[in-house]
């Protein structure tokens, strides 16, 4: 790729209040701009295709892998491929922007092994997995064996935290929204003289 920009890459379990605090940073900042992901899984009452994701079918995922029209890919859960479109990306830094990320600790990995400078990585946790499960249960939307699956996952995400750049616990919703306010303002504005 070309131009390169800057990558801000949010990580986080289900249920922890990432997609809040995702919503708040672009509410708040004009200059990041939502990165867009394939995924094989299926939409969630109320998701619309372009905008939380672009939901694909294996075979279109598998093509996408082929045609080198992935920066970065994840089986996150079995038989369920999330990943980052290189368009996306291309899209974000022509409009001169900053690409925000909503992926797993792996992913986060390979993008930083690949070596881009520019990078901000973020990671938000619940305080435990107890309240995990009570906002995982309360919002409704998955089966009792999807919330298991995420649980186990998140468990497993947490030991990644210690290679982000910033851990984020997110007990208090107004504090980690001035918290991570103030990261993400000082990385995009950190070359503005
Ligand atoms: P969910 O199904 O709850 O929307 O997302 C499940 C997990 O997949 C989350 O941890 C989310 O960050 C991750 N994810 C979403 N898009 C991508 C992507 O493009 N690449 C990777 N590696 N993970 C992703």
């Amino acid at each position: 790729m070309s131009l390169q920009g800057k990558i801000i890459i949010l990580t986080a379990p289900s249920g922890s209040g990432k997609t809040t605090l995702a919503n708040h940073l672009l509410q708040t900042f004009d200059r990041l701009s939502f990165s867009v992901s394939a995924t094989t899984r299926k939409p969630r009452p109320g998701e619309i295709h372009g905008r939380e994701y672009y939901y694909v079918s294996q075979d279109d995922f598998r093509r996408m892998i082929r045609e080198d029209e992935l920066f970065e890919y994840q089986e996150v859960y079995d038989n369920q491929y999330y990943g980052t479109l290189m368009s996306e990306i291309q899209r974000i830094w022509r409009e001169g922007k900053v690409a925000l990320f909503d992926i797993d600790v792996k992913g986060a990995q390979l993008v930083e092994q690949r070596g881009y400078k520019n990078v901000l990585t973020i990671y938000v946790k619940a305080s435990s997995l107890e309240v995990l499960r009570k906002r995982l249960t309360g919002r409704g939307t998955e089966s009792e064996e999807a919330i298991q699956k995420r649980l186990h996952r998140a468990a497993e995400e947490l030991e990644y935290a210690k290679y982000f750049d910033y851990v984020i616990t997110n007990d208090n919703l107004a504090l980690a929204k001035k918290v991570v306010g103030l990261i993400v303002d000082d990385f995009i504005y950190s070359d503005i003289f």
